[in-house]
């Protein structure tokens, strides 16, 4: 489910950004009034390298590079403002800008890395500073005004010189009235020959790095909450494990003294200590359902604890299936008596003969359909019933009760599952005994059945092939369940 959510949220925030990118591409070179046509090359392949690169230092890099190869201009620098503490970064410098052989060692790209705050910026006068705080295009002819405080004024004298810089121009990267940060073009040629259509270009450009930074904001948006989910659905599985360790450890605890309780009742209600007297009968009788409820409840919630923890397992041992049938029907009399519902066991004719089954887990099936059999009939009778075909077992409960809405009928074997007319009727339930009889028959190699007409009662059954209960022929000494 958890995965559902992480995976749809990629989704969604993947196509929101494609359709981001594709509103600002359009609409932000749109609003400066810039004819894109000439110089659609270098802006498309600026837009693949978007969609193909998620990494902040490493996509600028390449932007930057293509511009000096690209186009007129001699190179770019990108900074952008720190999320956190809105200084500025420079994260690129084109290679053109760096040290050959012909340049005698300057090297612009020492910049990268350098952060200074907009506040520093203004401070010292920076050009950027300006660019920055007045959100407009600036361009001089002096790298010191622009590259101070980072640059000491002599050292950026040198670089100039060697470089081969004439000009300098600086371009805010505003993406939807927020500041992302600056992109300043290098040319080998005075301002006065920078032309309105290097401007346009260089507006576009400005825009472009402008997506790409939000882009990639976005994407690491993403990536944190991702983890944040990841995280949050690990801590859910721990919790779940703990969860079901602890409904094993409690139910484990609550059956054994339960257990006892029903030893002793069931000896009480034998005579073993005396006859009791007609008072006492009922009290002792109604002690003994209530524990039988109560361990039936437990172990349908140990159940499904080891399910949960993938430890639920069957232990198989030859058994006579009508013996275990014949002993649920007893323990369960009394209940239906209470009701006056009556209750009858109807089996082949020819005995089945020994089973490989789950002694105690097909009792635990057993219980469940025929006390649900009782528990949803007000009034009438239950029949258990076994057949055989040429190759099935087919073990029937049909009762004439309350019966299942037909909508709700597909829903039957699902976990805390409860149809409305049986809550309204008996409010306590737990939803998990249907659910676990499913797992229990199919890990023998069966299928359930239920037939129903609300009102009409139900049909609650399971098939067992004789090919999956056969007994292997080492073993046949029949167990029993108890
Ligand atoms: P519980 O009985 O504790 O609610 P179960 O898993 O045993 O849990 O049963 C799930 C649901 O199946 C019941 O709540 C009820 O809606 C329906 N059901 C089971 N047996 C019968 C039946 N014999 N008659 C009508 N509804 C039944």
């Amino acid at each position: 489910m958890t995965r559902l959510l992480i995976e749809s949220a990629l989704f969604f925030c993947l196509a929101g950004i494609s359709f981001g990118m594709w509103w600002s591409t359009r609409h932000l070179r749109g609003n400066h009034g810039v004819d894109p046509a000439p110089d659609l090359a270098i802006l498309h392949q600026i837009d693949r390298l978007i969609l193909s690169d998620a990494s902040l230092e490493h996509l600028s890099q390449r932007i930057v590079d293509l511009i000096s190869s690209g186009t007129p201009l001699q190179g770019a620098l990108i900074r952008s403002v720190h999320p956190k503490t809105g200084e500025l970064i420079v994260l690129a410098v084109s290679d053109s800008l760096r040290a050959t052989d012909a340049t005698g060692g300057a090297d612009l790209s020492v910049l990268r890395g350098g952060t200074v705050s907009p506040a520093q910026m203004l401070q010292s006068r920076s050009l950027v500073g300006h660019a920055i705080n007045e959100r407009r295009m600036v361009a001089g002819d002096s790298l010191a005004e622009f590259e101070r405080p980072l640059l000491e004024a002599t050292e950026a004298a040198r670089l100039q010189k060697a470089l081969g810089i004439k000009a300098v121009v600086v371009y805010p990267i505003i993406v939807e009235d927020r500041l992302n940060g600056a992109i300043s073009f290098f040319f080998d040629r005075p301002t006065a020959v920078i032309k309105p259509r290097d401007h346009a270009l260089m507006q576009a450009l400005a825009d472009e790095v402008g997506i790409a930074l939000v882009n990639i904001d976005l994407l690491s948006q993403l990536e944190d909450m991702n983890k944040r989910l990841e995280d949050a659905n690990v801590h859910l599985q721990t919790m779940d494990a703990t969860k079901d360790d602890f409904i094993s450890i409690t139910s484990h605890q609550l059956r054994s003294p339960l257990t006892a309780i029903k030893g002793y009742t069931s000896m009480l209600t034998d005579g073993d200590f005396g006859a009791m007297t007609p008072r006492q009968r009922p009290v002792i009788k109604q002690i003994a359902e209530s524990t039988n409820e109560v361990i039936n409840v437990l172990n349908d919630m140990l159940s499904v604890s080891r399910i949960n923890a993938e430890k639920f397992e069957i232990t198989r041992a030859p058994v006579m299936l009508e013996d275990i049938i014949k002993d649920v029907v007893v323990e369960l009399k009394p209940l239906a008596q209470n009701k006056q519902i009556r209750v009858s066991v109807v089996l082949p004719k020819r005995p089945i003969g020994p089973v490989f089954l789950d002694p105690l887990r097909i009792r635990q099936v057993l219980i469940n359909y025929v006390d649900n059999a009782i528990k949803y009939t007000p009034h009438g009778k239950v029949v258990v019933s076994v057949e055989t075909t040429p190759t099935d077992i087919v073990v029937k409960v049909k009762d004439s009760g309350i019966g299942i809405p037909e909508d709700e009928l597909k829903r039957m074997f699902t976990k805390f599952y409860r149809a409305a007319n049986a809550r309204q009727m008996v409010t306590a339930g737990t939803g998990l005994g249907l659910y676990v009889a499913k797992r229990v028959i199919e890990d023998h190699g069966g299928t359930l059945f239920v037939e129903s007409v609300e009102g009409q009662g139900a049909t609650f059954g399971f098939r067992l092939p004789f090919a999956a209960v056969a007994v292997p022929e080492a073993t046949t000494t029949p167990a029993t369940a108890s």
